[in-house]
């Protein structure tokens, strides 16, 4: 029998709590240990018990770019979300990890500022955004940050410019695995007008293009500059299911819980995606979700592997 390590658990943290309803394909199971700081201050504490304790360390935002193993996850999870604090500036904002880009754009409405309008409709945090590069129209993240508080392991450091690596949905802090802590960005003066009208326009393309059900957006990166949706629509996949995951009938790029989905069905229709795109095209497509514990990875900080 193996033996039970004792942990002794700082005010806050929480055991056995399913991710579920942390993440937007609303499947997975539970992180060992759970935590939602509402200070950065807090959130380093965690960062430094969890370390102390050996235990692998996974940060969350909004969960919509992540699967999360049936398996759960060991070590904490930290969910950023209730780190939204902002600092306002003469034409920008110092936003923590977990202000969302939904917060981020009201913000600049209000300001009269333009650059953040390709966001409308992106579910997220500024931390994951910026981990990921999100972007949208021929936007990205990457245009409007100009340095980043992070966690890395040599402790907490500013970072800019060519240090935070940007390219197409993807940064330093997935090669370092370091953590996002808070991010200033900087904005242009717009007529609230223009800007309420690009929003609109971008809320209405995601109507009209993308699911309702729960999902994770794109499941693949593009394949030089082509959507991965095109390859995956040609090989006649759209609708196609495994248990309760689809590949959505709307959008050949995204996989939707229709239902009863756990994340075994998903990581099954993914690997058949492939195989199909593969054996038809000769493409090898790549996944731009994060998959989240399991019985892979080691003490990793965070704790996401490649599949
Ligand atoms: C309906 C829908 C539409 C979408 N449309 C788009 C789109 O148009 N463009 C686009 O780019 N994406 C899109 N996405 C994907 C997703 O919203 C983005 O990738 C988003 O930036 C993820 O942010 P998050 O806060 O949810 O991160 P999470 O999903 O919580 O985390 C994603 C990864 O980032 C890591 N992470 C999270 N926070 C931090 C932090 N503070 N520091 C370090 N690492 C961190 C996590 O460990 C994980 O590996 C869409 C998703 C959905 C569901």
């Amino acid at each position: 029998m193996q033996k039970q390590k004792h942990v002794d658990l700082p005010d806050g943290i929480q055991q056995n709590v399913s991710l579920q309803s942390y993440t937007t394909w609303r499947v997975g199971g539970v992180a060992q240990y759970f935590v939602e700081p509402a200070t950065l201050q807090d959130m380093l504490s965690y960062i430094s018990w969890a370390k102390k304790a050996r235990l692998p360390i996974t940060v969350l935002g909004f969960g919509s770019n992540c699967l999360v193993a049936d398996e759960g996850v060991k070590g904490l999870v930290i969910v950023t979300t209730k780190l939204n604090k902002m600092h306002a500036l003469s034409c920008g904002v110092v936003a923590e990890c977990g202000v969302s880009l939904a917060q981020l754009l009201q913000y600049t409405l209000q300001q009269g500022w333009g650059g953040l309008e390709w966001s409308a409709g992106i579910p997220s945090t500024i931390g994951g955004a910026v981990r990921g590069n999100a972007g949208a129209f021929g936007e990205s993240i990457s245009g409007r940050v100009v340095s980043v508080l992070a966690y890395t392991e040599n402790g907490v450091q500013l970072c800019m410019g060519n240090c935070l690596q940007f390219a197409y949905r993807t940064s330093i802090f997935k090669h370092k695995l370091w953590v996002v802590l808070s991010v200033c960005l900087a904005f242009s003066p717009k007529p609230t007008q223009q800007i309420q009208q690009r929003i609109q326009e971008c809320i209405a393309y995601r109507k009209r293009t993308q699911p309702q059900l729960p999902s994770a957006g794109s499941v693949f990166l593009q394949v030089q500059g082509v959507s991965a949706g095109y390859y995956i629509d040609k090989a006649q996949l759209k609708g196609v299911a495994v248990g309760g995951a689809m590949v959505s009938p709307e959008h050949a790029n995204f996989i939707v819980n229709i239902g009863s989905a756990t994340a075994s069905n998903i990581l099954q229709l993914i690997k058949l995606i492939r195989r199909e795109v593969y054996r038809k095209f000769h493409i090898k497509l790549q996944t731009e979700i994060s998959y989240i514990g399991g019985n892979v990875g080691g003490w990793r900080l965070p704790y996401t592997h490649k599949i």
